[in-house]
């Protein structure tokens, strides 16, 4: 059995002008379904470029990324941005809601990108299982300027479930929110692991890595260490 996530020796290499950036230089590690993996780094470190790759987002300038097996070199346009919206949902720090629209509304958003398989039940139905997971039910009619920043990062949360991903993708999930909320939003990501998602976390705070099972740490580009989780 392949893992869900492998990637061989691999490289990025911004260029702008006359400059070139090595954000990331023969990353190489494995991850297996159901993982809660953090990964770790200072700033710069290339942690959101590899997240970028690993979530569909960029390619690499070398080396190879297999998901599921498959090289993901092959895949054509098509291919990857089903995979961007079935198999992997983002979290990001500045949770990225749209204004003036409900809680509701904003779940809804990655199913409409499938405008041929548009069902409103069905959706209904999807929509409510992700506020649920969230414990956010009794705000759907909610709008989004309404809700502290902990409950704005449920709503990305649940928005990131709503297609029922294998991969939860998110990057410095809790670098806007008070430590009592940062902490109910690890404590969801810990859940949702129990429940059989994978989780890659990307973190430069130790407390926050403290939820996950392994940690990847990257420096300049590098994977420096990749050990079990034991605290
Ligand atoms: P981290 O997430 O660990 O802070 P990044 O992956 O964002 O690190 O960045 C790694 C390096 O690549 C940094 O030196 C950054 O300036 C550079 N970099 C990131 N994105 C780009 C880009 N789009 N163009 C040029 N350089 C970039």
């Amino acid at each position: 059995m392949s893992s869900l996530i492998e990637v061989k020796n691999l490289s990025k290499t911004y260029v702008s002008g006359e400059v070139e950036t090595k954000a990331l230089c023969g990353a190489s590690f494995e991850i297996e379904k159901g993982e809660f993996v953090a990964i770790m780094g200072p700033s710069g470190s290339g942690k959101s470029t590899l997240m970028q790759i690993l979530g569909f987002l960029d390619k690499p300038t070398g080396g190879e990324y297999l998901y599921q097996g498959r090289n993901v070199e092959n895949y054509s346009d098509d291919e990857l941005s089903v995979v961007r919206n079935q198999e992997v949902g983002f979290v990001f720090q500045a949770f990225n809601l749209l204004p003036r629209t409900t809680v509701y509304e904003n779940v809804e958003l990655p199913l409409l990108y499938d405008t041929e398989k548009v069902n409103k039940e069905i959706h209904k139905n999807k929509i409510n299982k992700a506020l649920e997971a969230v414990s956010l039910s009794h705000r759907a009619d909610y709008f989004s300027n309404q809700i502290s920043g902990g409950q704005k990062q449920r709503v990305a949360i649940a928005r990131a479930l709503v297609n029922d991903p294998k991969v939860i993708f998110a990057d410095e999930p809790t670098g806007n929110l008070d430590s009592k909320s940062g902490k109910k939003i690890m404590e969801i990501f810990e859940k949702l692991n129990q429940e059989g998602k994978t989780i890659i976390l990307i973190t430069h705070e130790t407390e926050i890595a403290k939820y996950a099972k392994r940690v990847i740490r990257v420096e300049d580009g590098e994977v420096v260490k990749d050990v079990e989780n034991n605290e």
